[in-house]
């Protein structure tokens, strides 16, 4: 299945090989074109038929949260820097794999209850007790996922590593192999590095210039005690992006796809979140500025080894995708 292959595959930002092979594979026979860039974005490109058709960039970003080599200890411990914003409670004591195959587990070098922020204690341990032996198979540099078997919860929630935004990106495969015949010009942008600052993203919206820009992502869920303060509930549909930390969405854009969820009986909340981004940001900015909105699945433990969705969420992401990729725009 798509969404599992999606979220095992190993793509830190910087690193997105794997995932974008995997994907170009599966749609470029589905596209009218297919532009691969020199940063690593995959861009694939449907013609519309409409009359006033417009310019549609969906961005779903290939990167996840990663750790990467800086320095490997005489003792045999693999120091490491996070690649994208991981926190603390979700890194330590994971399970790490780096891009050869070899597994470690993330550990302290200070008693774990003193950790607090500090990841410069932390180390990967593969096992081995010295320099020599762990060089055999790590070297500075190499990049290492967190290690989150995809797996099947009761009723239809999943988990697993790297939803963030492997979902999206399965989002976007979907509607563009079940859209075949779009009303708008579509490019659906596989993006590189979001998480660490929305910059594969950036360099697309301004080679396309869209008209209208629709980051399609996760969204923090705020439905647990130890969450942050929001609306965001799993199993409630749909997310609709009103505003982040870096983007404040059209409201034209937002009011298009809440009547298109209402004509069609889609389920839908509406999202406000104050901490985290999208690509939505960089597309905002992009050349003399483009109108952007937000299509997110809600998720819990996002950033870590075994965040959770539900399926439904997602299913009605996707109607709402393909609905808005065939309206009219008056702008
Ligand atoms: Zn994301």
């Amino acid at each position: 299945m798509l969404l599992k292959e999606l979220t095992q595959l190993h793509g830190v930002s910087g690193y997105e090989r794997e995932v974008k092979n995997y994907i170009k594979n599966i749609i470029s026979e589905k596209v009218d074109e297919v532009i691969e860039d020199a940063i690593g974005n995959l861009i694939a490109i449907k013609k519309g038929n409409g009359d006033k058709k417009k310019k549609i960039m969906l961005s779903g970003h290939m990167d996840e949260i990663g750790l990467q080599v800086i320095k490997i200890e005489d003792n045999g411990m693999i120091m490491v820097k996070s690649l994208g914003c991981s926190w603390m409670f979700t890194t330590y004591q994971s399970r790490v794999r780096f891009r050869n195959g070899i597994y470690g587990v993330v550990e302290s070098r200070i008693r774990p209850e003193k950790l607090e922020t500090k990841f410069t204690e932390l180390y990967v341990d593969i096992g081995l007790s010295s320099k020599k032996e762990v060089e055999k198979y790590i070297d500075i540099g190499d990049v290492a996922v967190y290690a989150g078997e995809y797996a099947k919860l009761p009723e239809d929630y999943i988990m697993a590593k790297a939803i963030d935004d492997r979902v999206g990106c399965y989002m976007m495969m979907e509607t563009l192999l079940q859209e075949k015949d779009p009303y708008n010009d579509i490019y659906y942008v596989f993006s590189v590095q979001e998480e660490v600052g929305c910059r594969g993203s950036e360099v697309t919206a301004n080679r396309i210039r869209p008209d209208i820009g629709v980051a399609v992502d996760v969204t923090p869920a705020h439905d647990r005690p130890g969450d942050l303060e929001g609306s965001n509930t799993l199993g409630k549909g749909v997310a609709i992006k009103i505003s982040d930390t870096s983007v404040i969405c059209d409201e034209y854009l937002i009011e298009k796809m809440i009547t298109c969820c209402k004509e069609k009986k889609i389920d839908f909340q509406k999202e406000v979140i104050y901490v985290g981004g999208t690509d939505a940001s960089s597309i905002n900015m992009a050349g003399n500025g483009v109108k952007v909105a937000g299509i997110s699945v809600v998720t819990r433990y996002t950033h870590g080894p075994n965040a959770i969705v539900c399926e439904k969420d997602i299913k009605e992401a996707i109607r709402l995708l393909k609905e808005f990729i065939n309206l009219e725009f008056d702008i």
